[in-house]
């Protein structure tokens, strides 16, 4: 049965991708090993990531979207080290076998590999206790040349700005949605419900596109590579990821609140603010730059660039079709603590406490 499933949802239909890549795949799966060939004068990027039902997405999700999904934050991982992806392996723990969710989500992830030209070369399978939740845990690899300086996290300057693929907060407005809708979690506070019910069904759509299937922002971070300072990839929210930015590169990071706002107008617009019942109110869309501060789960690019890079980068961001918004500039850190500094509409500053998403959270 193990041996079936692997060979009918994860050999098979993966197969002529990976044929594609035999230059660089000389083994895929089947042996104990796969084998991995980076071309010479190259770096290896490697990074996993689990998801588990209940935790990181909803136990009836539809299986496409998940496996979708599952290989995407992945593969925003290496896009924000402006790595090529080279293959991805896949641990999958079940609690039963269900042909309708396995074929759904081999579909949804080969989609997702395809689009990525990534092939899958192996993995392990396991049941797990019945009642137990799947979890999916995907591991992959990349490479980019060892010459080309290394877009890491410590690397912003004094300077530079501060820019945003998509819209932080977007798929988390979709994700409040749906936990409302079955009645999840604490209720909502009465404007984020009313932020949400007045949401149309275009900005409904966007946000649930966003929170279900990801796209991986990984051409337009390859062709802007040169450019980039620091970056990394939004998965747990604004203010905590920018923390990390700021953490490591020792410089503070100054979000404009008006920045957020017009990237809101820009998004939404008149189609997205306009529903049929209950137009959004100025009090609801106050409430979204708090949205784009604490939402998790976008996984769009945060990045700093030199000033003198602003025009070739919107260049690229249009002909790449990526939504891209400077958000703010970094500045020397005047205190022993690198912040993140809220700027409000009127100018006043406040420093961020992170509110974005952390697991242990409600232990520590
Ligand atoms: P081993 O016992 O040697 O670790 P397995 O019997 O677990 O190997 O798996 C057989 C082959 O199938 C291996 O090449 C492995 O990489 C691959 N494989 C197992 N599970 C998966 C999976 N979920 N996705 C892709 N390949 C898998
Ligand atoms: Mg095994």
């Amino acid at each position: 049965m193990e041996f079936e499933l692997i060979r009918q949802y994860f050999s098979e239909p993966f197969l002529p991708l990976l044929k594609g890549a035999a230059d660089r795949i000389p083994v895929g799966i089947g042996d104990d090993c796969a084998v991995l060939r980076p071309r010479a004068g190259h770096e290896l990027y490697i990074s996993t990531d689990t998801s588990v039902a209940g935790v990181h997405f909803f136990p009836d999700q539809d299986a496409h979207s998940v496996g979708w999904k599952c290989l995407a934050v992945n593969l925003s991982d290496l896009a924000a080290k402006g790595a090529t992806p080279l293959a991805f392996t896949l641990n999958l723990s079940v609690p039963k076998f269900d042909p309708a969710w396995l074929a759904a989500f081999s579909q949804g992830l080969l989609a997702q590999a395809q689009a990525a030209n990534c092939p899958l070369v192996g993995g392990d399978t396991t049941s797990s206790p019945a009642g137990s939740p799947v979890v999916v845990s995907i591991t992959v690899w990349g490479e980019r040349p060892a010459e080309l300086k290394r877009l890491g996290r410590d690397a912003a300057h004094p300077g530079d700005e501060l820019w945003v693929t998509g819209v932080p907060g977007l798929a988390r407005l979709a994700l409040l949605g749906e936990m409302h809708r079955r009645a999840w979690g604490a209720a909502l506070p009465a404007d984020d419900l009313a932020l949400i019910e007045s949401l149309s069904p275009f900005g409904c759509q966007q946000a649930t596109e966003r929170l279900l299937r990801p796209v991986v922002r990984a051409e337009f971070a390859q062709q802007a590579s040169g450019h980039i300072h620091a970056c990394l990839d939004l998965s747990d929210g604004l203010s905590g990821d920018l923390q990390h930015l700021a953490s490591a590169s020792r410089l503070d990071f100054v979000v404009e609140e008006s920045a957020l706002i017009e990237l809101w107008q820009r998004t939404l617009g008149a189609e997205g603010c306009k529903s049929c019942s209950a137009p959004m109110t100025p009090a609801a869309f106050a409430r979204l730059p708090s949205h784009s501060l604490q939402g998790g789960d976008d996984y769009e690019l945060c990045f700093t660039a030199a000033p003198s890079a602003r025009k070739a980068l919107l260049d690229l961001a249009l002909r790449t079709q990526t939504p891209l918004m400077c958000l703010g500039a970094v500045r020397a850190c005047d205190s022993s603590v690198p912040r993140v500094v809220f700027r409000s509409a009127e100018g006043t500053e406040s420093t961020l406490r992170s509110r974005s998403f952390d697991h242990f959270g409600v232990l520590s």
